[in-house]
């Protein structure tokens, strides 16, 4: 703890936050002060945050080894939100090696006393008529959408080119009316982030909105984002990638690699991850979780005298019975053929017999018109401090498993 502890002595706030749990496990006294006891997640969550990837599991240490990430988080200073670019990297050695090292692009002194930082100083005439020239090629000849923006004067877009009339389906003389602020859905609350990207120290990194074409339709967009000084003026170049296909794209095998295809209830793989979050998070004084494994009696006869679609029918309305039962917080998940495990937090075991048994209920009282009614064993435990994932599955497999000696359609407390 040392090593950190030196950190406190930075006037740039640091925090190092886990990228599985999302939680801080280090702040120094700076970074304190700035959040005001809100969380990693509700200051990357802000809004005026802005990030490329929306969870911190999805910055691989690869993906933080090739670039510096960079993400807007917000902060609350005076009862006024504003915006804050945040760099991360990846921690390779310490304590907290594989942790995400964030450090605040501003001095917290700046954050905490004076919004806006002083903006830069500008450059010779002679640079400048260089960089209008570098500026129009660049402009005219690339097939990238991208706008020069003025964060001076509300955000106004000054410039399009041609590859940006066509996606946004303006003409360039509109374009150059209108304000950042009207293609993006974020409205006018855009215009501290844009001022926070144009404080960024050079470079163009990219982060993620979502914004409104002339025919109303929306599209995501990654923006890179970076200061250009033209005739004497500060400006933003903007060059916007449209990811809207790669983000649906995304979506889809996302849904894919945690659903089950047959029931939609998350899969096995989704849980684990639910469960391991929950041992994490469980401090000693938590309220305990509990888990139920449910298995579908004698459900091999279904099979064997209904067939094999009406068993798959049958285990889709079981799955929609279970679920319409459950709490928000609740987790459900097809476990494996007629199997599915529940993941109760924040519940006590008597509670959770009591939903146990509701289930158990509900669940032979099911009709369905050409189908048989079925009942439902379970194993029921509750995790004990301390206790790994390993052997809490094992022993809630172990109560389902003498539910079943016990006769069937009961449930026994592991
Ligand atoms: P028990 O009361 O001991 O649990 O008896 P059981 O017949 O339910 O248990 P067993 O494990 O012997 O059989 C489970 C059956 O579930 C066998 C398998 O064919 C069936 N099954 C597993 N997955 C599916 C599925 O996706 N669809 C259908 N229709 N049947 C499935
Ligand atoms: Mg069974
Ligand atoms: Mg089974």
């Amino acid at each position: 703890m040392p090593v950190y502890e030196a950190l406190n002595a930075l006037s740039t706030p640091v925090w190092i936050v886990s990228p599985l749990t999302g939680e801080a496990l280090f702040a120094n006294h700076v970074a304190q002060a700035l959040a005001d006891g809100s969380s990693v997640s509700a200051l990357r969550h802000g809004s005026l945050s802005a990030r490329p990837m929306t969870s911190l599991a999805d910055y691989t240490p690869a993906v933080l080894a090739r670039e510096q990430v960079v993400e807007i988080w917000t902060f609350q200073r005076h009862g006024l939100e504003v915006p804050l670019p945040c760099r991360l990297t990846l921690l390779s050695m310490g304590e907290h090696a594989g942790a995400i090292l964030v450090e605040a692009l501003a001095s917290g002194d700046a954050m905490l006393h004076g919004w806006p930082p002083a903006g830069a100083g500008l450059a010779s005439p002679a640079q400048d008529s260089e960089v209008r020239g570098f500026y129009e090629l660049l402009f005219r000849t690339n097939s990238a959408p991208m706008l020069l923006i003025d964060p001076q004067a509300d955000g106004r877009i000054l410039d399009a080119n041609e590859a940006a009339t066509r996606f946004y389906g303006y003409p360039r003389e509109v374009f150059a009316g209108k304000h950042t602020w009207e293609i993006n859905v974020a409205g006018r609350s855009i215009l501290p982030v844009m001022h926070a990207v144009a404080q960024l120290p050079g470079g163009h990194r990219p982060l993620n909105f979502v914004h409104r074409l002339a025919d109303g339709s929306l599209r995501n967009v990654q923006t890179y984002a970076g200061p250009i000084v033209l005739d004497g003026r500060r400006l933003m170049l903007c060059v916007i990638h449209d990811i809207t296909e790669q983000e649906q794209l995304k979506r889809e095998l996302e849904q894919a690699a945690l659903r089950d295809p047959l029931t939609g209830l998350w899969n096995r793989r989704h849980m684990m991850v639910q469960l391991e979050q929950v041992l994490l998070g469980r401090r000693a004084d938590d309220t305990a979780f509990c888990l139920i494994l449910l298995d579908v009696d004698h459900f091999k006869l279904v099979n064997d005298s209904y067939g094999h679609q009406a068993g798959d029918r049958l285990l889709v309305a079981l799955a929609q019975t279970l679920a319409s039962r459950l709490r928000e917080r609740d987790t459900l998940c097809r476990w494996g053929g007629e199997e599915f495990l529940l993941l109760l937090p924040l519940t006590q075991q008597d509670s959770a017999l009591q939903l146990a048994n509701t289930l158990r209920q509900t669940v032979a009282a099911m009709q369905h018109e050409d189908l048989p009614g079925i009942t439902i064993s379970q194993g029921l435990v509750q995790h004990q401090p301390g206790e790994s994932l390993h052997n809490l599955v094992s022993r809630v497999d172990t109560a389902l498993y003498q539910a079943k000696r016990a006769g069937r359609n009961v449930v026994v407390m592991g």
